[in-house]
């Protein structure tokens, strides 16, 4: 069952709703990582035969997979990115960086990277391909763009993680495919970039029952992408904010943004268009090396298998 909501265009949602949700999301990591057969995503994932089956499908119908006879006459078959699905690597070097700064990374996810360009561990930044400076929320400004308007989002009614009371100790979201994947998670970020900080105010900007919205809002707390601040004394009540850990989910965003735009308007306008404050130029986003500063590629990213000790000394 799903419900219909109205929502600001945004290409983070069509790209959303291109990409599927958590087991889509880490489905695509592994192919990165070099999967291809089913056994090997459904070793890697853990996912559930029937759910793994289904999310593959999807990913063939979004033109993210394609599917080859992996042995001539076999009907075993094989499932590799297209270049619409290879395009998704920004994002998804952004989502590992995300998880390895924030010690929130993908169960089996990469523990450290490496760029075999320079041989240094390091992390994946986004920079602006104009100047080369860095890209932040505070670097950004967004306006309506040629597109921007309303449009029909459907969310599920029914949600894996509503089986708990509300009074159940809250569950952080895991990793970025962990809030990407629950589409009201996304959605309740989102309004952050709009200035919407107040309960009610998010309810109804998004139109969300209040113990949905509730058991979101205390998942973010507990994981430390939103902090709340009293702004009123009796009865208290609060304001959520991002936190550091939250406005660094930012360029993740951004590159799903700048992924749909590029391949899924179709006759369709950009419905928002993101400025890089510094330059000044429409952003154009680049993952780089945080070592050496050289563009990232499939071929020049290694895993580093065991996680460094963070050291202490200078
Ligand atoms: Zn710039
Ligand atoms: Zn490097």
């Amino acid at each position: 069952m799903a419900r219909t909501l109205k929502i600001i265009k945004s290409s983070v949602h069509t790209a959303l709703n291109t990409i599927g949700d958590r087991w889509s999301q880490l489905i695509i990591q592994e192919a990165f990582r070099g999967a291809t057969r089913y056994e090997e995503f459904r070793a890697r994932t853990n996912a559930p035969r029937n759910t793994l089956s289904n999310r593959l499908r999807g990913l063939v119908a979004h033109g993210i997979f394609e599917q080859r006879a992996h042995r001539e006459g076999a009907a075993r078959q094989s499932y590799h990115l297209t270049p619409l699905g290879l395009d998704l690597f920004d994002s998804v070097l952004i989502a590992w960086c995300w998880g390895i700064r924030w010690d929130a990374t993908t169960p089996n996810g990469p523990a450290g990277l490496v760029h075999t360009g320079c041989g240094k561990s390091m992390l994946p930044m986004m920079v602006c391909a104009h100047c080369g400076g860095d890209i932040s929320l505070h670097a950004c400004r967004h306006h309506p763009g040629p597109g921007a308007g309303f449009e029909e989002a459907e969310v599920p009614r029914l949600h894996r993680r509503r089986q708990s009371g509300a009074e159940d100790a809250p569950r952080p979201p895991a990793d970025v495919a962990d809030m990407t994947g629950d589409r009201w998670t996304g959605l309740i970020i989102s309004t952050q970039y709009f200035g919407v900080h107040r309960f009610d105010d998010i309810q109804s900007m998004l139109n969300i029952a209040t113990n949905i919205l509730t058991d979101r809002l205390r998942s973010l707390v507990a994981g430390g992408v939103f902090e709340r601040r009293l702004y009123e004394m009796s009865p208290p009540r609060y304001e959520y904010w991002l936190t550091k850990k939250g406005k660094d989910l930012y360029p993740h965003a951004l590159s799903l943004m700048l992924w749909a735009d590029k391949w899924l308007l179709g006759d369709e306008q950009p419905p928002v268009i993101v400025t890089h404050i510094p330059c000044g130029h429409p952003v154009e986003a680049k993952v780089v090396c945080s070592e050496c500063r050289e563009p990232l590629t499939v071929e020049n990213v290694n895993e580093r298998r065991t996680r460094e000790k963070k050291s202490t000394a200078a």
